[in-house]
């Protein structure tokens, strides 16, 4: 039956019912010749039955009470039948989402990692999960709040930033200080923070692990490539001419072998540390001056070279760090552009009030797909011309390692063909400032 054919039947059930009382009253009227009494009382009797109709369907209502489901026999019946269907279908969307949610619960509560639900404002913990207990030491029934649950400055300062893109990595457990934990905030909700908690103890030894072998194999290394270093420098090809090109050969692997090795020496030592022990002032000027000269003996008078400094200022940090950095960007600028070409290194200040040092070169350029992981270690775009100009695929690894030392980062733009800029952008934070302004060429 359609909903229209169903209204109308109980309308006509109703309307059938109260002319039927109605007649019926009124025939006994006549009958007994009280016509009127007996109407009037018809019709208070039906008023009468609509309170009480609609007296017991209000209390069901507020006593939240499940109404029946009877068939239509009248407004009043449709009325609750419909109330009813009502009921039902509200009560099987609760079950349907409470299922949901336990559904959910139970995977988050199986996760190797703990789950925390954490409140954005207070930092107060709402739920967690049972892996929480055995990592954080929390109570499922009390877990109390961020700022107990890790009771140090990082994580807390860390958490009311909403750091939600940048995962804490290796924090203590609060439990015990051995278990290595990566904390990472998601956005839950408008009003709440997941917060995932991973045991990162044995990846940090492995990574330890790797970083102690690459340091100790370099370092072991360094004593027989100085060896056969100091024989083949004996060695001189006016003695023995036939062996000249074999030679010559030996000297330039020996000698990348060499910077191989240091350059590997010199990632260990960066990856070791987490920020610079002390920060120096770094005077600029002399710094400019150095990679001026060291950019000209590197290009031999093959490149236009300009060395620009607008800046005028010092910066914070470490100096033999800042000019390896510096002097790998000056020796990629010379071996990645043909002859004739021109390097621009340019030292200026930002908006912000930090400073960049820019090395802008107009070389062969790097197509765009291999920007994002020119930084890698041993990534090269092209290899063979890496090789024959001498480089050990290491130079922008150290510039980062050394730029995130400094809470500097490196901004690369190129184009094939046109050349390329790499820029160390330094905040405000890195800048000696109190020197003299002037602008010029250092
Ligand atoms: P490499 O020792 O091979 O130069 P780097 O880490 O210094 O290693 O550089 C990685 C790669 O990035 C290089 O092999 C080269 O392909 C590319 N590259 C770096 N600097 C430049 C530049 N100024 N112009 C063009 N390509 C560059």
């Amino acid at each position: 039956m359609t909903v229209g054919s169903l209204l109308r039947r109980a309308w006509r059930q109703s309307v059938a019912r109260l002319l039927l009382i109605l007649c019926g009253a009124a025939a006994l009227g006549l009958l007994l010749g009280a016509f009127w009494p007996l109407l009037a009382l018809a019709a208070f009797a039906i008023l009468a039955w609509h309170y009480w109709r609609l007296h017991r369907l209000l209390s069901q209502l507020y006593q939240r009470r499940r109404l029946r489901d009877i068939d239509g026999r009248g407004l009043w019946d449709d009325l609750e039948m419909l109330l009813h269907r009502r009921q039902n279908e509200g009560r099987a969307r609760v079950k349907r989402l409470l299922g949901l949610v336990r559904g959910y619960r139970r995977a988050a509560a199986l996760m190797p990692d703990a789950v925390l639900l954490v409140d954005r404002e207070s930092g107060r913990i709402d739920w967690c999960n049972r892996q929480a207990r055995a990592l954080l030491g929390l109570d499922a029934h009390a877990p109390g709040a961020v700022g107990t649950a890790f009771p140090g400055n990082a994580v807390q300062g860390w958490f009311a930033a909403g750091q939600s893109d940048e995962p804490l990595i290796d924090q203590p457990s609060p439990i015990d200080p051995n278990v290595r934990l990566s904390l990472r905030l998601l956005p839950y909700s408008p009003e709440q923070w997941l917060l995932v908690v991973r045991d990162v103890t044995k990846l940090l030894r492995l990574e330890q692990l790797r970083r102690d072998f690459v340091a100790n194999v370099s370092h072991e290394l360094r004593t027989p490539l100085t060896v056969v270093h100091g024989y083949l420098d004996i060695l001189d090809t006016e003695d023995y001419p036939e062996l000249e090109p074999m030679l010559t050969e030996m000297r330039k692997q020996s000698a990348r072998m060499s910077q191989l090795v240091e350059d590997l020496l010199t990632l260990s030592r960066l990856e070791a540390q987490e920020a610079l022990a002390q920060r120096e002032v770094v005077a600029m000027a002399p710094l400019l001056a150095t990679l001026r000269r060291e950019a000209e003996a590197l290009s031999a008078g093959r490149h236009r070279i300009r060395v620009l400094d607008e800046a005028r200022v010092d910066l914070l940090g470490s100096t033999r760090e800042l000019h390896s950095a510096f002097s790998n960007l000056v020796s990629n600028a010379v071996r990645y552009t043909p002859v004739d070409g021109s390097i621009e290194v340019r030292f200026e200040r930002s908006p912000d009030g930090g400073a960049v040092l820019s090395v802008q070169d107009s070389g062969y350029g790097i197509p765009a797909q291999h920007l994002p992981r020119l930084t890698e270690r041993f990534y090269r775009v092209s290899t063979s011309r890496a090789r024959e100009t001498g480089g050990t695929g290491l130079g922008l690894s150290i510039v980062k390692h050394v730029l995130n030392l400094h809470q500097a980062r490196l901004e690369i733009t190129s184009e094939v063909g046109k050349g390329s800029r790499f820029a160390c952008v330094f905040g405000p934070e890195a800048v000696a400032e109190g020197l003299p302004e002037a602008g010029g060429e250092a």
